[in-house]
């Protein structure tokens, strides 16, 4: 444990709370300290990026497949009912 106290001297006043463990601030400050909102905004765009890139990985590899398979992506035409002969 610490004993140091919040250093938040946000609205004039200082803030009497303990600080969190290796932290400057209290558990309240902290997060004001930090933008929280960006915090969150970030970890949603994380979540969307990792999404976004589970599904590049999963085109690649369907990508690397047909290329595998042999299918030319320099065709200029695409001829779904070839595959259906
Ligand atoms: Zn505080």
């Amino acid at each position: 444990m610490t004993d140091k106290t919040c250093t938040w001297i946000g609205g004039g006043e200082g803030c009497t709370h303990l600080a969190m463990e290796a932290r400057s601030y209290c558990i309240h400050h902290y997060p004001l300290v930090y933008q929280e909102g960006t915090a969150v905004r970030r970890k949603k765009d994380a979540r969307r990026a990792a999404q976004v890139w589970d599904l590049e990985n999963a085109l690649n590899e369907a990508v690397q497949e047909l290329i595998d398979e042999g299918y030319d992506f320099n065709e200029d035409r695409w001829a779904p009912e070839a595959e259906e002969a």
